[in-house]
């Protein structure tokens, strides 16, 4: 990957947050664009977001649009990909209080809309991995209750695990898209550059 060259990132557009993110990218310096069809989800990129929104939705219109497979292909080759909310619901293996699975590839056991109505919005600030603090906020989001050897946890609210790493996979309970901080982004870019890989 030419350092040189903006990354090329896909942000899933078929329901959510989407804008946030972009705007957010460019920003940063990176090429976001829109996946909302099958024929988005076949381009070359260099990484991928994952929204956040409705995932029963989201993965209802990436299932009738034909675009589950082939993005979780291309993440299991190792995309790099960022998956915020209901991105983080979509990447995880398994969900506790829904039978549902849609990528599948993360090993995390999330629990949805894990804080329940009076707390369904809130906004903290915590560290994030070694990036110092930074402002975290939550809208009905899920906390990561279980995760596997190969995970590492990148922060903590309230004892509960709202961030994580496995190799190419960053998986967020709240919205950094939201927010004027940059850290999250930045370090998911970092994350991209260093996988040092053109996916195709
Ligand atoms: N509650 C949503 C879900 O279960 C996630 C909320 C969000 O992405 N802000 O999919």
């Amino acid at each position: 990957m030419n350092r040189d060259k903006p990354l090329s990132v896909g942000v899933l557009a078929v329901q959510g947050a989407f804008e946030e993110h972009a705007a957010m990218l460019g920003r940063l310096g990176a090429d976001p664009f829109l996946l909302r069809k099958r024929a988005d989800a076949d381009r070359k990129m260099d990484a991928l977001v994952l929204p956040g929104g409705e995932s029963t939705v989201q993965g209802k219109l990436l299932r009738e649009l034909d675009m589950l497979e082939p993005l979780r292909q291309k993440i299991s080759a190792g995309l790099p990909v960022m998956g915020t909310c209901a991105g983080m619901i979509l990447l995880a293996k398994t969900l506790e209080n829904d039978a549902a699975v849609y990528f599948g590839l993360m090993d995390i056991t999330v629990r949805r809309n894990a804080y329940g109505r009076q707390l369904g919005s809130f906004t903290a600030k915590e560290r994030f991995a070694d990036q110092g603090e930074t402002v975290m906020p939550f809208i009905r989001a899920p906390y990561i209750a279980a995760a596997g050897p190969g995970t590492e946890i990148l922060a903590e609210v309230n004892g509960k695990a709202v961030a994580a790493r496995q190799k190419n996979m960053l998986a967020l309970s709240f919205h950094p898209e939201v927010t004027q901080e940059t850290t999250v982004h930045r370090y998911f870019l970092n994350m991209a550059y260093s996988a040092g890989q053109d996916w195709g």
